[in-house]
């Protein structure tokens, strides 16, 4: 399938591989100084792992698992804004816990106080968490923010740091691990307390507006699949989706990218931004040398590349039930349920009740079986939602995929490579290349705009760089956490 492109302002051709955010947002930051670009993508739609399914019963779009970013995610937010997408998603700043015993909080940051102080009140009302609990979690918090980036040693997961702290278990249990596991998609038990501490610091802590929810009101099909790839197409890229890249050869007239169908393509410049076992099989040479994790491998303190699954549960009832858009269930193993405001749309009369239920490093979960877990699964929903066992299920489907994020275990942040290879024409961007970020939205546009500014150094155009600086910190904040490492 080829979009036709508009005509370009300057002759350097670079050649994108791969249609998810970070080559979406290569593409938006190259086209946006002028270069020739084409996106090549493998599958029929643009939007890697931020991608919808077509929904069995109506035909709209489900996302195949539920996205969240966050106030804080600077880049991935710009890059909506230019876009003209940013009115496609909503911001929420309260977030409804429900805890094992059913007690129901629902908890908001307040944006009139100074951060770090703006998160009190929504600490405070975790109703299910003892006062004492709530104090050690504050203490935890500002525990977490003072120690500096030097002293975070290499070899510590975020379980036992918590522990080593005298973290209350039942406060470990019931907010630390369902915090981080939402926010990096990986087990307290393996991550590396350096993102548990950017999770507290940047995503909390350090202004009134970094932990808004920020959430997709349309699928991710219709914003990034059709939106942004539109709104690309309309800028000039050159975006051909449905062809597979095979091969990358690099000789002194530049690089040329071989597909599936035999074609090859002369580029000036290349962009790869593939997840990391097809960037080894594409361009491993280049790179320097990394430790990939085996699937399913047990190993859990080595420094590796290695993926951690997230399971999408999706539930199609035949009416709703879910009085609140979304909602953490604290000690279950369904993690964040949510109910989306675009499945109105998606709904029709005999499942208007669709909903999803999200669990992240869903490893444990797995080895239950399909039935045993959509089994768990309801009897959760009909503790919390009495409503939900007089509704009945018309369709249901677990999504699972194993390396949906980087495991991000002590020491990776050492071996994620940059975008610079040995190559000075090929560039790395994904999720999981260095960007200080763990892999999100954020991480993955925030690389696709590290790889343009490479592309642009290596044709003479530098600076300005293509990125947007993170949130401020507030003076508080920074009394408490620092300041911000420059990146
Ligand atoms: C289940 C799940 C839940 C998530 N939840 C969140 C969340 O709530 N918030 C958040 O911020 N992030 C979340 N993420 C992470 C987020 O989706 C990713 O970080 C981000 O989408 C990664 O983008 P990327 O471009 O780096 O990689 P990808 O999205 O993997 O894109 C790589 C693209 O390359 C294409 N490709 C691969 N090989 C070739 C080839 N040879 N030729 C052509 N094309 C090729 C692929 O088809 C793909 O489209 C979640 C991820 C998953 C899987």
């Amino acid at each position: 399938m080829i979009h036709a492109p508009h005509q370009p302002a300057i002759e350097k051709r670079v050649v994108i591989i791969g249609g998810g955010l970070a080559g979406l947002s290569a593409a938006a930051a190259l086209s946006a100084r002028g270069l020739q670009v084409t996106l090549l993508e493998m599958r029929r739609r643009v939007g890697g792992r931020a991608a919808s399914f077509e929904d069995p019963l109506s035909g709209g779009l489900v996302d195949a698992c539920q996205h969240v970013a966050m106030g804080c995610c600077t880049n991935f937010l710009d890059l909506m804004k230019q876009s003209g997408l940013e009115n496609d998603f909503y911001r929420d700043r309260t977030m409804v816990f429900i805890g094992p015993n059913g007690v129901r909080s629902i908890c908001s940051t307040q944006p009139w106080l100074p951060a770090p102080l703006h998160l009190l009140p929504m600490l405070w009302g975790l109703g299910h968490l003892s006062m004492f609990q709530r104090a050690a979690v504050v203490w935890g918090m500002l525990r977490l923010a003072w120690l500096r980036p030097s002293r975070l040693s290499d070899a510590k997961t975020t379980g036992k740091w918590l522990a080593s702290i005298g973290q209350p278990a039942e406060a470990i249990r019931l907010f630390w691990q369902p915090v981080m596991e939402s926010a990096l998609g990986e087990s307290i038990d393996l991550v590396d307390l350096a993102a548990a501490r950017k999770v507290v610091v940047d995503g909390f802590f350090g202004n009134r507006h970094a932990s808004d929810l920020v959430i997709p009101k349309k699928s991710l099909g219709e914003i990034f699949g059709v939106g942004l790839c539109d709104w690309l197409i309309g800028r000039g890229v050159h975006v051909r989706t449905s062809v597979t890249v095979s091969k990358i050869e690099c000789n002194e007239t530049g690089p040329k990218i071989s597909l599936g169908t035999g074609e090859i393509i002369s580029a000036d410049s290349v962009v790869v931004a593939v997840p990391w076992k097809r960037a080894v099989s594409l361009v491993g040479d280049l790179l320097p040398p990394f430790p990939l994790l085996p699937q399913g491998s047990a190993a859990d303190q080595e420094a590796c590349l290695s993926g951690s699954p997230i399971t999408a549960v999706h539930l199609w009832f035949d009416r709703p039930f879910l009085d609140v858009p979304h909602a953490v269930l604290v000690g279950q193993v369904s993690q964040w349920v949510f109910r989306p405001e675009y499945a109105s749309e998606v709904d029709s009369k005999q499942h208007s009740g669709y909903c999803q239920v999200v669990i992240s490093a869903s490893r444990n979960v797995l080895a239950i079986g399909r039935e045993q877990l959509l089994e768990k699964i309801l009897e959760e929903l009909q503790t919390f939602w009495p409503k939900a066992a007089s509704a009945n299920l018309v369709d249901w489907r677990i999504v699972t995929d194993p390396t949906a994020v980087l495991s991000v275990r002590p020491g990776v942040d050492r071996i994620r490579p940059t975008s610079v290879t040995k190559n000075s024409a090929v560039h790395l961007a994904g999720d999981w290349t260095a960007t200080g970020w763990p892999s999100t939205m954020e991480g993955a546009v925030l690389s696709g705009r590290i790889a343009a500014d490479g592309v642009l150094a290596q044709c003479g155009e530098g600076a300005p760089t293509t990125r947007v600086p993170d949130l401020p910190r507030s003076l508080l904040a920074t009394c408490i956490a620092g300041r911000r490492a420059l990146n």
